[in-house]
């Protein structure tokens, strides 16, 4: 298979060469615009320019170098024959836990007091917090929202998942489907969102679904930034309806300068870091995957393209 490699954010010395190691059956080579066609059958991609489908018409098969396809299903230009295979965890799903548990933590445990408590040099004896005061809930029990929701029951936190089709994770309430939202919100104190971006869950986070949760709710969104209604969640802060959030996503990144969000004591931001695409546990995923399809054999993690996921 000739597969190339169209990342133009991401250093092809730094990948080529790896994925040449990965792959000996394979030809590696980087996509040249200026170039004539390659012929090749198969491409890595990451934030693709659109010329790349005109330009390599024998493309059958991306590799999406992210768990995230949204950004690839908005491009008209994509055949509807290419398979679209994105990564699976490879290494994102531990990530995300740690940064799920983390931000739950620092909520959790008062640690946010005690470094202002620290700052004042006060010894705060106040009064220990209870896991059971706060429920988590994790919107998406895919490769990553279900490891989430698992390390987070493991730790003792009582948890629930919510996800469009019923599965059992020991630890967890599963609710499934859109008619059960309601109640997996209204037990929800900390809500993580580890949606995928599709037409069902755009602006999934608004006024309405954030002000069904518990009293005191913070939330995390680590899912796409078109998922929360901004403005939205802005208000309910100032009216103290939602207690505090963690965005590592935004509608507009890099977040701009005047965003309310940078400036608001109760707003964690972190530049879109929650979990990031690992380079050799990515090649080896992939890697297995070409040799699958080589040897004729039916691969996971591709993309139907109608739920949009
Ligand atoms: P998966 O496809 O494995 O899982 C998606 C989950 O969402 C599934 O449980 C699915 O339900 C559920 N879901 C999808 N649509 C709906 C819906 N309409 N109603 C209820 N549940 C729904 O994805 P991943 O876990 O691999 O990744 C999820 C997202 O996390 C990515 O798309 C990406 O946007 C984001 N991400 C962000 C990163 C960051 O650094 N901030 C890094 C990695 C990922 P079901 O199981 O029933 O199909």
């Amino acid at each position: 298979m000739h597969i190339l490699f169209a990342c133009p954010h991401h250093d092809p010395d730094a990948w080529v060469p790896l994925l040449q190691a990965a792959m000996p059956g394979c030809r590696i080579s980087v996509w040249n615009p200026e170039g004539p066609p390659s012929g090749a059958q198969a491409a890595l991609v990451w934030r693709p320019p659109a010329e790349l489908f005109a330009h390599e018409t024998g493309l059958h098969t991306l590799f999406n170098l992210g768990a995230g396809v949204d950004a690839l299903l908005k491009m008209p230009e994509i055949p509807p024959h290419v398979r679209i295979v994105r990564l699976e965890d490879a290494g994102m799903a531990v990530q995300m836990a740690e940064y799920a548990l983390y931000a739950l933590l620092r909520v959790a445990r008062d640690f946010e007091a005690f470094d202002q408590a620290q700052a004042r040099q006060h010894w705060d004896t106040r009064d220990g917090t209870r896991q059971a005061d706060w429920p988590v809930g994790v919107l998406g029990l895919g490769q990553v929202g279900a490891r989430v929701a698992a390390v987070l029951a493991d730790f003792g936190y009582p948890v629930a998942g919510w996800a469009r089709t019923p599965r059992e994770i020991p630890g967890v309430e599963v609710y499934a489907g859109r008619e059960a939202l309601p109640d997996f919100l209204a037990r929800t104190r900390f809500l993580i969102n580890v949606l995928p971006l599709t037409p069902d869950t755009q602006d999934i986070l608004n006024r309405d679904t954030l002000s069904r949760l518990l009293p005191g709710a913070h939330l995390v969104n680590v899912g796409r930034g078109e998922h929360l209604v901004e403005e939205d969640l802005v208000a309910m802060l100032e009216e103290g309806e939602i207690a505090g959030a963690t965005l590592d996503v935004f509608r507009t990144e890099p977040l701009p300068a005047d965003h309310p969000f940078w400036r608001d004591p109760r707003v964690h931001v972190t530049p879109h870091i929650a979990a990031r695409t690992l380079r050799d546990e990515s090649i080896a995923q992939i890697a297995g995957k070409v040799a699958a399809l080589m040897r004729g054999e039916a691969i996971t993690g591709v993309v139907e393209r109608g739920r949009g996921y």
